[in-house]
């Protein structure tokens, strides 16, 4: 019987199971695709979180497949509104770095095999989870399997979260995007950019092989949005033509906020969007999921050792519980800032902007904000 199951295998999961396999526990991580999704996500990893996957000796090789983000500008109709930098933040990292989460989590998969090369099982669809007292059942397609602990790391529409009957109400936001991936050709180098315009944000961000992530916000969802699409809305509202010929990444979201009621339950802990879901516009759910693995993992070690860590996971369920409340609040500032505005009224909103942000104090403020700090 292994210590520990895991259930999902996205970036979360994989990571707490390092930070458990490292420390010589006995994990399974049952994941329910049969393959790594290629689907775009996430891009944007702050100091805090490398700060944690250097714990898993992940954060060297992150960096170097990664563009390190220096800081970004914010600009609206041809000029610069504000400027941010990251130089002055605390600790070894003083940037973001932007790098497709398809290959954060190759990353983190080829960590773990090193590791334990049988722990993650893939084609594994968890049905049921029965909490008996002194160990767990997991019901899977496959079979049913036993262990000490469960942590759910099963994302936004976690079958743990519910089969252990903690709610997590929805609340939907009014706001959608769409985006692409495209050759950079906007001189910005390594530079993070948005654009406040009038009909709504374009946001812009470097990733690797010379690539710019961009992100529109749009007044409700598309399905399906075209290259020609993205393109023809970065070209209206900034007026930079994006080449479309050679397009990699297209996709749509809206947003959602989610937070569970609380992260554990007698032997079930949920970590990641299984126990949070945030706004993207922000760039913060993944790390925010690391960073409840690094608090938890430590005390599900103690605990099987035998410790008593009650104090402990009354302090993971509150604390992180809040850090996923600031997050969703942080995002929710983004997205307003984003929003569409009359021209007189976002010229004076934005020279208000500019101003504060000149402020020495203020900008060290947003830039720490900016990254979980
Ligand atoms: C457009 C967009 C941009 C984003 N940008 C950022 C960003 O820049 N920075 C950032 O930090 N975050 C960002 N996010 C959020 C980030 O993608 C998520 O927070 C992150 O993927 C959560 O990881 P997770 O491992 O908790 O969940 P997931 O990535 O959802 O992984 C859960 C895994 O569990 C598996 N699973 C689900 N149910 C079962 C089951 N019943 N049995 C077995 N397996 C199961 C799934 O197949 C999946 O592999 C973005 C999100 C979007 C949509």
């Amino acid at each position: 019987m292994p210590d520990v199951v895991v259930v999902g295998g996205g970036p979360v999961g994989i990571f707490a199971a390092i930070l458990l396999a490292q420390e010589g526990v006995d994990v399974q991580v049952l994941e329910r695709r049969t393959a790594r999704s290629s689907h775009s996500r996430a891009i944007g990893i702050h100091p805090p979180a490398l700060a944690a996957l250097e714990q898993a000796e992940v954060a060297d090789r992150l960096i170097a497949e990664g563009v390190k983000i220096p800081g970004g500008v914010a600009r609206s109709r041809g000029r610069t509104v504000a400027e941010l930098s990251f130089a002055s933040l605390p600790g070894r990292h003083p940037f973001v770095l932007a790098i497709p989460q398809e290959q954060t989590e190759r990353i983190l998969s080829g960590r773990l095999a090193e590791l334990a090369p049988d722990a993650l099982r893939r084609g594994e669809t968890v049905e049921a989870i029965h909490d008996v007292g002194t160990q767990v059942l997991t019901v899977t397609s496959g079979g049913t399997h036993r262990s000490r602990l469960v942590i759910g790391a099963d994302g936004a529409r976690s079958t743990v979260r519910d089969a252990a009957g903690i709610r997590a109400g929805i609340r939907p936001y009014r706001d959608a995007y769409v985006m692409g991936d495209f050759p950079d050709n906007t001189g910005d180098g390594s530079t993070a950019a948005l654009y406040l315009e009038p009909d709504g944000i374009v946001e812009s961000f470097p990733l690797p092989g010379s690539v710019r992530r961009w992100v529109v916000r749009m007044p409700s969802l598309v399905d399906s949005p075209s290259a020609q699409t993205v393109a023809g809305l970065v070209r209206e509202r900034t007026g930079i033509p994006v080449d479309t010929r050679n397009n990699t990444m297209l996709s749509s979201f809206a947003v959602r906020r989610r937070i569970a009621e609380r992260f554990v339950q007698g032997r079930i802990a949920l970590i990641g969007d299984a126990a949070h879901e945030v706004s993207p516009i922000g760039g913060q759910g993944m790390n925010l999921g690391w960073l409840d693995a690094a608090q938890l993992m430590p005390l599900v070690v103690a605990s099987l050792g035998g410790a008593d860590v009650g104090l402990g996971l009354r302090r993971f369920n509150s604390e992180r519980r809040q850090a996923a409340m600031t997050a969703a609040r942080q995002a929710h500032i983004n997205m307003l800032l984003g929003r569409p505005l009359p021209p007189p009224v976002l010229t004076a909103r934005n020279r208000v902007m500019g101003r504060i942000a000149a402020v020495r104090s203020v900008h060290d403020a947003v830039a720490r904000t900016f990254t979980m700090h």
